[in-house]
């Protein structure tokens, strides 16, 4: 079922990296491909929650929509995604009010 995540990067040569950008689905988490756990089924999952993720297909696609999010009238938010790389918030809206916070 799984067998494509498990394989994932075997005919990528050496020299160059998974880019893939996972970010939770439920929480405040993102963070690289490599940054993830598991769950006991071998799907990957926030390494703070175990939360279900999301993906998208590299760092570039990612602070693509950061900045459309930040063009829509959140100024400052791909700042705050930068700042907070690694950071856990236990949801969507405490990573939100983080940032508001950080607005102000
Ligand atoms: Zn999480």
């Amino acid at each position: 079922m799984h067998s494509g995540w498990c394989g994932y990067g075997r005919d990528t040569p050496m020299t160059t990296l998974d880019t893939r950008i996972v970010y939770g689905a439920r929480c405040g988490w993102w963070g690289s491909i490599d940054e993830v756990a598991a769950t006991a089924s071998g799907l990957p999952c926030c390494p703070y929650c175990h939360g279900v993720l999301f993906e998208v297909d590299s760092e570039e696609t990612w602070w693509a929509g950061a900045r459309v999010y930040e063009a829509e009238g959140h100024p400052g938010y791909v700042a705050f995604l930068e700042q907070n790389r690694g950071e856990h918030f236990p949801t969507i809206n405490a990573l939100l009010s983080a940032y508001e916070e950080s607005c102000t």
